[in-house]
C-alpha cells in the first residue's frame, strides 16, 4: 500500500500541469482501488463552485461543464463537513444531486473525501461503484483520505502555477491572482519581479526564456565538458583502489551526460526557448522522478547520482554565465528564502518590495526589511516561485499578500494607497524635532534599532534619541569571514559618531537560530533552542574579546557606548561576560586609550530571565526586553515558521503578563528597562508598553514617526485605562481588536491600514 501511495504521489508530482496531474490521480486511484469511477471536483476560487475537473468512469464530455454550488449535492456536503462521506446507496440520500450528462445513475456506492490544504477545501475526490451491495470498507476510506492529504499540496501548487500563468480552472483569463502570506514589512510596492536564487541550487532555478539558444547551448556544452573531465579525473585517481565493476560506475555517470541522454534533452528544451539553467532543472527533475519510482532499490538510489550531476553542471553553467544581472527600476525581489546578503545584491534605489517563500514576519530578514522601509511579504508557502520571474506584481505588506497579473482596477486601488502613504509620511516629518511626550506631560524615550548604515541615515532623519539595539551580527553576516578588530572598530565608530552625543547600545554578536554566518555554519536539530547568542560567544572568547575590544576602542573620545548581552538565561553567563568586558576595559586603558567603562545591560528574551529580573538587574546597568524571542519562547511558536505564524501572538495575555512583570520587577530593583522587540514599533504595542511603565521604546526607524505621532496625541491616563481593560482579557485576538478599535476611535485609523482583503489563490 505504501509503495502504491508513493508511486502515485511521485507520478502526480512529475505532471506538467494541473490537468495532467488530475488525470493521473483519477486513473491511478481508480486502478489501485479497483473501482469503476474516480473523479476530482475542484473549487473555483472566483465562484466557490465545485467543477468536475477529471474523471475515469463518468462521461468525459461532462468534464468542465458539470459544476455544483458551494453546498450542493454530496460533493458540496463533503466540502462543508470537511470529512469523508461513505454511502452504500447514494441516490437515496436526500442531498444526492443527479447530473444526467455524467451517466452516473448506474453507480450507487459513493465515497467522497475532501482535499484540504492549509485548512482550505480545494476540492473533493470521489470514487463510485455500480453494485448496490458494495460499501467501501474502512481500509479503502483510509487509503483515499491518505492520498487526498498527500496530494493536496501538489494540487494547490499546480493550481497556483496555472493561475500565475494567466488561466483560471475554467480556462478564463486569470487576473488579480492573490497569494496570502505573512506581513513582513508594512507598505505597498508595485513593480516587476526578479527571482533571486542561491548558487548551485537546482531546485530554485526559475523558469525564464533564453535570449539566444546558440549561446545558451555553447555554455551548456562547455559545462558538460567540464563535468566530464572532472569525473574522468576522479575515476582515474581512484582507479587503483576500485574493483573493475565499481570503476564501471564512472562510465555510467559519463554516459548519462551523452547527447542521446540527459544532455540531448536539455539541448532540445533550450532550442524550444528555455534558458539553459531551467532546461537543466526540468530534465534533471524528470530523470530523478523517473528513477525514484523504480521498484529496484539500486536503481532508485541512482536518483541521487542524477541530482549530483545536475548540481555539478549547474555550478559550471553559473560560473560561465557572464551576463551581469540587471534589475528593473521598480524591482520586487522574490526568493525561496531571502537572506540579508541577498538584500545587499541589489542597488537600494531600484528595490521597492520583497517576497520570500520561507520565513515569517519575525525572521531577521523581515526585521531588516522594516528597518530599510521596504514593503515585504514572507511565508508564501504555496507560491510557485520558479514561475514568478519578470512579472508585474503588487506586494501588500500590510496584509501579507501579493498579487500577480493585477487588473487595472486593482492597480489603481493600490496606486491610491501609495499616494496616501507619501502624504502621511510628509505630514509626519514635521514631528522630527519635537519631543515624545503625552498630552498630560509623560515623557518616553524613542530609540531606534539599527544594523545597516542605511538605518543610521533614516534614524537620524526620523528624530531618534539614541540607539536601543545595534545588531552587530548584521555586518558579520554580509562578510565572508569574521571581520578583523580594525574592521569592526571602523564600523562601530561610524555608528557611535553618527549618533553622538546620544548613546548607541551595541549588542554582542547574536548568531545562531535563523542568523547564520556562511563562514561559521551551525547545524543543529533545534537551532532556536541551541547554540545562540551569548552561548556561542562565551564558548568562543576569542570572538567575544575581539568584538568588545573593537567596541571600546571605537568609543574613545565619544563615550556614548552601551554594551548589551543577548540570550541570557542565567546569572553566571552575565558574570562571565562582565568578567571578560572588565578585562578588556583594563587592557585597553593600559594600552593608553582614553575610554570610560560603558554601561552594560542584558536582554530579557528567554522565559527563565523573566523570573530572575531582580537578580540580573543587580548585576547590570540596564535591561532591554527582546519581545520577538520572548514571545516565541513563551508561546512555543517558532518565529520563523510560516506554518505556525498564526499562533505567534504578540498580544497574547501571557506575553502581556510577562512584559508587565519585567517592568515592575526591574523598577523595584531600581533598574532602567527598555524594550527593543518589534512590538515597540507597533502603535498599539507602544501605547501599552508606555502605560506599563517602560522607560524607552526602541524600534525600526520607519515606525518611529507614527509611534511618536500617536503618543503625542494621547494622555497617559487614557493609555493606562486601556491597559487595564486589555489585561483582563483572555484571548489574544480580542486584545488585538480591542486595541485597534480604541486607536481607531481615537483617530489613528490611518496608522492601521486595513488594506484590501482579497481571496488567495
Ligand atoms: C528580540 O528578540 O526581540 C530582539 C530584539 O532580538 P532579535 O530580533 O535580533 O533576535
Ligand atoms: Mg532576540
Amino acid at each position: 500500500m505504501l509503495s502504491t501511495l508513493r508511486n502515485i504521489v511521485q507520478e502526480v508530482n512529475s505532471a506538467h500541469d494541473l490537468q495532467e496531474a488530475l488525470e493521473i490521480i483519477v486513473t491511478r486511484v481508480r486502478e489501485s482501488m479497483q473501482t469503476e469511477v474516480c473523479s476530482v471536483y475542484l473549487v473555483e476560487p472566483e465562484t466557490g463552485r465545485y467543477i468536475l475537473m477529471a474523471t475515469e468512469g463518468l462521461n468525459k464530455s461532462s468534464i468542465g461543464s458539470v459544476s455544483l454550488g458551494h453546498s450542493e449535492g454530496l460533493v458540496g456536503l463533503v466540502g462543508v463537513r470537511e470529512e469523508p462521506i461513505n454511502l452504500e446507496d447514494a441516490p437515496s440520500h436526500p442531498r444526492y444531486r443527479y447530473f444526467p450528462e455524467t451517466g452516473e445513475e448506474q453507480f450507487r456506492s459513493f465515497l467522497g473525501v475532501p482535499i484540504i490544504h492549509h485548512r482550505k477545501v480545494l476540492g473533493v475526490l470521489v470514487v463510485q461503484q455500480r453494485e448496490n451491495s458494495r460499501r467501501f470498507d474502512e481500509g479503502e476510506e483510509a487509503f483515499l483520505v491518505t492520498i487526498s492529504a498527500q496530494l493536496a499540496g501538489v494540487i494547490a501548487h499546480s493550481e497556483a502555477t496555472g493561475f500565475v500563468g494567466g488561466v483560471t480552472l475554467t480556462g478564463a483569463k486569470s487576473e488579480d491572482v492573490a497569494f496570502r502570506g505573512i506581513a513582513g514589512s508594512p507598505g505597498v510596492a508595485m513593480g516587476r519581479s526578479v527571482v533571486i536564487f542561491p548558487p548551485a541550487d537546482l531546485d530554485s532555478v526559475p523558469d525564464k526564456d533564453g535570449e539566444d539558444p546558440e549561446t545558451e547551448i555553447a555554455h551548456f556544452n562547455a559545462a558538460i565538458s567540464a563535468v566530464r573531465s572532472d569525473i574522468q579525473k576522479v575515476g582515474e585517481r581512484l582507479a587503483s583502489q576500485l574493483r573493475p565493476e565499481e570503476q564501471a560506475l564512472f562510465d555510467v555517470y559519463l554516459r548519462m551526460l551523452d547527447d542521446n541522454a540527459l544532455a540531448g534533452e536539455v539541448v532540445n528544451r533550450i532550442n524550444a526557448g528555455a534558458w539553459a539553467q531551467a532546461a537543466l532543472r526540468q530534465v534533471v527533475h524528470q530523470y530523478v522522478r523517473h528513477f525514484e519510482m523504480m521498484g529496484d532499490i539500486y536503481l532508485r538510489e541512482r536518483a541521487v547520482d542524477i541530482k549530483d550531476l545536475g548540481r555539478r553542471v549547474l555550478a559550471y553553467l553559473q560560473q560561465n554565465d557572464q551576463t551581469e544581472r540587471s534589475y528593473p527600476d521598480q524591482t520586487i525581489l522574490v526568493s525561496d528564502e531571502l537572506t540579508p546578503a541577498m538584500l545587499g545584491e541589489i542597488p537600494r534605489e531600484k528595490l521597492v518590495g520583497l517576497v520570500s517563500v520561507k520565513g515569517s514576519g519575525n525572521s531577521h530578514v523581515a526585521i531588516l526589511a522594516r528597518a530599510m522601509g521596504v514593503p515585504t511579504v514572507m511565508g508564501l508557502v504555496d507560491v510557485p516561485v520558479s514561475q514568478l520571474d519578470n512579472r508585474e506584481l503588487i506586494v501588500d505588506g500590510y496584509n501579507g499578500q501579493i498579487f500577480a497579473n493585477p487588473s487595472s482596477e486593482l492597480s489603481r486601488y493600490y496606486e491610491n494607497i501609495v499616494k496616501e502613504e507619501r502624504a502621511l509620511t510628509k505630514g509626519l516629518e514635521a514631528l522630527r524635532k519635537k519631543p515624545c511626550i503625552t498630552k498630560d506631560g509623560h515623557r518616553v524615550s524613542l530609540w531606534v534599532n539599527t544594523g545597516l548604515m542605511t538605518d543610521v541615515m533614516r534614524s537620524l532623519s526620523h528624530g531618534a534619541e539614541g540607539v536601543g539595539l545595534y545588531r552587530t551580527e548584521v555586518p558579520f553576516m554580509i562578510n565572508e569571514r569574521f571581520p578583523s578588530e580594525q574592521e569592526q572598530r571602523d564600523c562601530y565608530r561610524e555608528q557611535l559618531e553618527a549618533f553622538h552625543p546620544s548613546h548607541v547600545t551595541m549588542r554582542t554578536l547574536d548568531i545562531g537560530g535563523d542568523k547564520s554566518l556562511t563562514y561559521f555554519p551551525i547545524t543543529e536539530e533545534n537551532p532556536f533552542l541551541g547554540w545562540r547568542g551569548i552561548r556561542v560567544t562565551l564558548d568562543h572568547p576569542e570572538i567575544f574579546l575581539v568584538q568588545v575590544r573593537a567596541m571600546l576602542k571605537a568609543s574613545e573620545g565619544l563615550n556614548n557606548l552601551r554594551i548589551m548581552l543577548p540570550m541570557i538565561s542565567s546569572v553566571s553567563e552575565v558574570e562571565e561576560a562582565l568578567h571578560l568586558i572588565y578585562r578588556v576595559y583594563h587592557e585597553v586603558r593600559e594600552e593608553g586609550v582614553d575610554i570610560v567603562m560603558p554601561k552594560v545591560g542584558v536582554m530579557i528574551e528567554v522565559p527563565c530571565a523573566v523570573y530572575q529580573v531582580k537578580e540580573l538587574a543587580e548585576r547590570v546597568d540596564f535591561l532591554s526586553v527582546g519581545s520577538n524571542d520572548l514571545t516565541q519562547y513563551l508561546l512555543a511558536v517558532d518565529r520563523n515558521n510560516p506554518r505556525v505564524a498564526g499562533l505567534y501572538h504578540s498580544f497574547h495575555p501571557s506575553v502581556l503578563q510577562a512584559l508587565k512583570k519585567i517592568v515592575d520587577d526591574a523598577h523595584c530593583a531600581g533598574c532602567q528597562v527598555s524594550i527593543c522587540g518589534e512590538l515597540a514599533g507597533d502603535p498599539a504595542g507602544a501605547v501599552l508598553l508606555m502605560a506599563m511603565g517602560y522607560d524607552a521604546l526602541s524600534m525600526n526607524a520607519a515606525s518611529l514617526p507614527r509611534v511618536k505621532s500617536v503618543i503625542r496625541s494621547i494622555e497617559l491616563t487614557w493609555a493606562k485605562d486601556l491597559l487595564k481593560q486589555v489585561m483582563s482579557l483572555d484571548s489574544p485576538t480580542v486584545v488585538k481588536s480591542t486595541l485597534e478599535l480604541a486607536l481607531k476611535k481615537a483617530g489613528f485609523g490611518q496608522f492601521m491600514r486595513p488594506g484590501r482583503i482579497g481571496e488567495s489563490a
